[in-house]
């Protein structure tokens, strides 16, 4: 999958800001953040979206949503919003599963 960007992140072809890397996911700060704290799960293997990613892996969606908590907390975070956009129309941008894990700031509901 060599146009995925996220792809190209987990092979470090591209640079990103790690926080945490295992062998089913890496984390990153977001290049756009939206809170003071804005940080990506992505599993490394690629799939198109989280659903897929779950159908298809259940183990490494795990592993993604373990590792919410984990960059959340190493951030000194107790409170936070864990997002996956799934879809165009939802605000996917990147095709390649991802958890946003803000925090920092009041988060207001519904959202934008
Ligand atoms: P989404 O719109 O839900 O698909 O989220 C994709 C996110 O990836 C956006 O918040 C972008 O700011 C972020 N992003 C895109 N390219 C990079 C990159 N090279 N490094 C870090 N974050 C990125």
């Amino acid at each position: 999958m060599p146009e995925c960007i996220f792809c190209s992140i987990v092979s470090g072809e591209i640079p990103a800001e790690f926080v945490l890397r295992t062998p089913a996911v890496v984390a990153f700060r977001d290049l756009n953040p939206q809170a003071p704290t804005h940080i990506l799960v992505i599993p490394t293997e690629h799939h198109e979206n989280a659903a897929e990613l779950a159908q298809r892996n259940p183990g490494q969606a795990a592993a993604v949503l373990a590792a919410t908590e984990q960059v959340a907390h190493e951030a000194g975070l107790t409170d936070y919003r864990t997002v996956f956009n799934t879809g165009a129309l939802a605000g996917q941008s990147v095709f390649h599963a991802h958890a946003h894990v803000l925090g920092g700031r009041d988060l207001e509901w519904p959202p934008g």
